[in-house]
């Protein structure tokens, strides 16, 4: 493709990281029960990302690869309304255009599998395969055509973190799935399904963290924050989702502070992993139109909703 697809691509697919957290929502949003991630090269090299979803029949396939420009999300409204991860139809066609892509699918009702390969945009082959009921993506190679952006990333360990990284995210907000991760060798990590948010938690974090926790029941914020008497050096505990999306916590991070305001230590930071249930109304969606990135931030009703349930947690814990 020309040079400003490839670019347009780059934007879609930042680092290895973000190809990652692209593959592995497809293998959620097709209702896997694993899936499997391999990296090597901090992910330059190859990812893999293997789940045991509802796969693809051999047209889908083909399809999945080509730019469909269809947005599913425009406003917050549909953001309200739209509940799988992905809503943009880019991601693999993004990722392809910049790596050699290879995906391997079959469909439940399908017999034989179907292997579709996209070589930097170029002409996309389609044949037979075998496959398990569900899909392999397999990206080698990432950026092999943008050597720019190659040269902007970090380390192959400094790549391979911001993998295990959103590996870890994605693993946080859906814990009855099982993940595992490996980096170029042995298992690097191992989150077997879990029995909830707890579970899910101890796995990520280690069991003392997660005994110490808190639950936050309050309708629309629901989760696990830790107690006044346990702080962090750190503010890395935060982790949010909004409406069955990991989010970037940061902007809620202010709310969580607010919440424990003057019942810590100075420097101390709490732990709170949390899942909103917001209406259209209650979130700020910011639409980037280049990235094509969806950003959440807590509007003006999350924010007091956040303070209020973590607030009232903290009360209950107390009596
Ligand atoms: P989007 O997720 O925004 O729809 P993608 O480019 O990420 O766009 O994926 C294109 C389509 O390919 C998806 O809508 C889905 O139908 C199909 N697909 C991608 N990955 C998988 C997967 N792991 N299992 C089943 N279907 C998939
Ligand atoms: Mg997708």
């Amino acid at each position: 493709p020309e040079v400003a697809h490839r670019i347009a691509a780059g934007e879609v697919v930042e680092r290895p990281a973000s190809a990652v957290k692209e593959l592995v929502e497809n293998s959620l949003d097709a209702g896997a029960s694993r899936v499997e991630v391999e990296v090597s090269g901090g992910g330059t090299e190859l990812i893999r990302v293997t789940d045991d979803g509802f796969g693809m029949a051999r047209d889908d396939a083909e399809r999945a690869v080509m730019q469909h420009a269809t947005s599913k999300i425009l406003t917050a409204d549909d953001l309200a309304s739209v509940r799988s991860l992905g809503f943009r139809g880019e991601a693999l066609h993004a990722i392809g255009a910049v790596s050699t892509l290879t995906l391997t699918t079959r469909g439940a009702q399908d017999s034989v599998g179907a292997r579709v390969v996209v070589v930097a945009g170029g002409t996309v082959e389609v044949s037979a395969a075998n496959h398990p009921v569900g899909t392999t993506v397999e990206v080698r190679d990432l950026f092999l055509n943008l050597p720019v952006r190659r040269g902007f990333l970090g380390s192959e360990r400094a790549e391979a973190n911001a993998v295990a990284g959103v590996v870890q995210g994605l693993a946080l907000g859906s814990p009855g799935v099982g993940f595992s991760l490996k980096v170029g060798g042995p298992a690097a990590l191992s989150f077997p399904a879990a029995r909830d948010l707890r579970e899910r938690v101890a796995q990520v974090h280690g069991l003392p963290l997660a005994k110490s926790l808190v639950p936050v029941e309050d309708g629309a914020v629901r989760g696990l924050v830790s107690p006044v008497e346990r702080s962090f050096p750190t503010r890395r505990y935060l982790h949010v989702s909004v409406n069955g999306r990991v989010v970037e916590a940061d902007s809620f991070a202010p709310a969580v502070a607010k919440a424990y305001a003057d019942l810590l230590p100075k420097g101390r930071h709490p732990a709170a992993f949390l899942a909103l249930e917001l209406g259209a109304g209650e979130v700020d969606v910011n639409v980037h139109p280049a990235k094509s990135a969806v950003r959440l931030r807590g509007g003006r009703t999350a924010y007091p909703l956040v303070v209020g349930a973590i607030r009232s947690a903290l009360r209950l814990w107390k009596e």
